[in-house]
């Protein structure tokens, strides 16, 4: 695990394919600088993004290309022989037409993106390929990160397949699914006794120490998040090729949200859909509901807190792009809302019980926020609405264990299971 910095501090210099990536701008006063493993702008200590100089993208030819992000590669920061190495190939999940939860929750039409078909269950594949990709180009040889579970075992996986070492660091507290699912891969799981936000913090120091590691939403943060814009793209393009009118999103550090509103401003401007008007929702559960308080209270920056809630893959108390999000939001006329844990629970019970679909604790707060912003006349009704289920339910069973089970336990005879049944 001791590879070339020095390799790293000589491949600073040269240039990156990184396909239509142009540069690196500061979120605040747009600085810009040439791609580099770097995440925040040293003039004014703002968040780095990815800008582009796209050329011509054309439908025919994203639609000819692979079943997975790779046929985005246009419009990602990634190499363009990006298909030629080994990497986990998430993406297009399918968009379900939800139509027994639209009629449950009173609503003209629903879509459900089930991003539990990636890879490791979870819309993390996504953000962690990109990352890989450019980190591979960058000359690292190590995949890092601290996570809430989900992006643990995304990274875990990545790693494997690339032949790479990882080094993974988790709160203490966290889903005994979630940890076995990271440790199979037989990287380097390291349990910190500590919430997410003192992991991250950690993560932060050991990516100044340990320059040949690519932290995966810390020193490459700029690439990994533009990995969630493959959500958007693909949600227009099984929309056929239009944006939906209004989408539900969960926030965690809040970049997919962002990133989602990203995807759908750059398809209008390359010309592959039409640009019209769409309203950008953010999900968070009350006991870790930052963002959401500083929507309703009408605040500008984001206070943090001390999370406490089931839906810990959403439990980041100081959630870096919160400002971002409160932008997107109020920009495209949405909200963020927030439910409690037991709405959670009902959340993830109403999507399996209507659409046949179990969802993870992020899912459920997803669900129960559409719920709450219906009820309480923020959510159009009568205009369509996306909801993006970014995780599994297997990976939280603890979630629901207590409140589902079998009807009864009955001898093996037909009697037995008839009076069970009341028949
Ligand atoms: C990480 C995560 C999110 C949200 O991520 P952001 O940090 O807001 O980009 C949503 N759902 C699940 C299941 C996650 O693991």
């Amino acid at each position: 695990m001791t590879v070339a910095a020095d390799t790293r501090t000589t491949a600073a210099n040269k240039s990156f394919d990184l396909g239509p990536a142009a540069e690196l701008v500061s979120k605040e006063e747009g600085h810009r600088q040439p791609l580099a493993p770097e995440f925040v702008c040293l003039e004014d200590f703002s968040p780095l993004e990815v800008a582009y100089d796209f050329g011509r993208v054309r439908r025919e030819d994203i639609e000819a290309g692979p079943r997975s992000i790779w046929r985005y590669k246009h419009l990602l920061p990634v190499p363009s022989n990006v298909e030629e190495y080994p990497n986990t190939d998430p993406g297009c999940t399918k968009l379900v037409r939800a139509d027994n939860l639209a009629k449950a929750l009173g609503v003209k039409r629903i879509w459900i993106k089930d991003d539990t078909g990636n890879p490791t269950h979870s819309f993390k594949d996504r953000v962690v390929a990109v990352a890989l990709a450019a980190a591979r180009e960058f000359g690292f040889k190590v995949l890092a990160c601290p996570s809430t579970g989900n992006l643990a075992n995304a990274v875990a996986s990545a790693a494997a397949r690339a032949g790479w070492d990882s080094v993974v660091l988790v709160p203490s507290s966290l889903e005994r699914a979630k940890v076995l699912m990271t440790a199979v891969y037989d990287g380097s799981l390291i349990s910190v006794d500590g919430n997410y936000d003192d992991v991250n913090r950690l993560a932060t120091e050991l990516a100044g120490e340990h320059e040949d590691w690519a932290f995966v939403n810390v020193n490459v943060r700029p690439y990994y998040s533009e990995g969630s814009k493959t959500l958007g793209f693909e949600v227009a393009e099984q929309l056929g090729w239009r944006l939906p009118e209004q989408i539900v999103v969960p926030i965690a550090s809040g970049s997919q949200l962002t990133k989602v509103d990203k995807s759908f401003r750059e398809l209008g401007e390359v010309g592959l859909v039409e640009p019209s008007p769409y309203r950008i929702f953010g999900a968070q559960a009350s006991g870790c509901s930052p963002v959401a308080s500083a929507f309703k209270e009408d605040h500008d920056t984001v206070q943090p807190v001390r999370p406490d809630t089931i839906a810990r893959s959403l439990a980041i108390g100081a959630p870096a792009d919160g400002p971002y999000v409160l932008d997107s939001v109020r920009r495209t006329n949405g909200a963020v809302e927030d439910v409690t844990d037991a709405e959670v629970v009902e959340g993830i019970r109403l999507l399996a019980r209507t659409e046949g679909i179990f969802a993870e604790t992020a899912g459920g707060v997803t669900v129960a926020t559409t719920k709450k912003l219906i009820d309480n006349g923020q959510l159009d009704p009568d205009s369509e609405t996306v909801l993006l289920i970014t995780g599994d339910g297997l990976k939280t069973l603890d979630a629901v264990q207590d409140h589902v089970g079998p009807k009864a336990t009955v001898a093996p005879n037909t009697e037995a299971v008839d009076s069970a049944l009341g028949l």
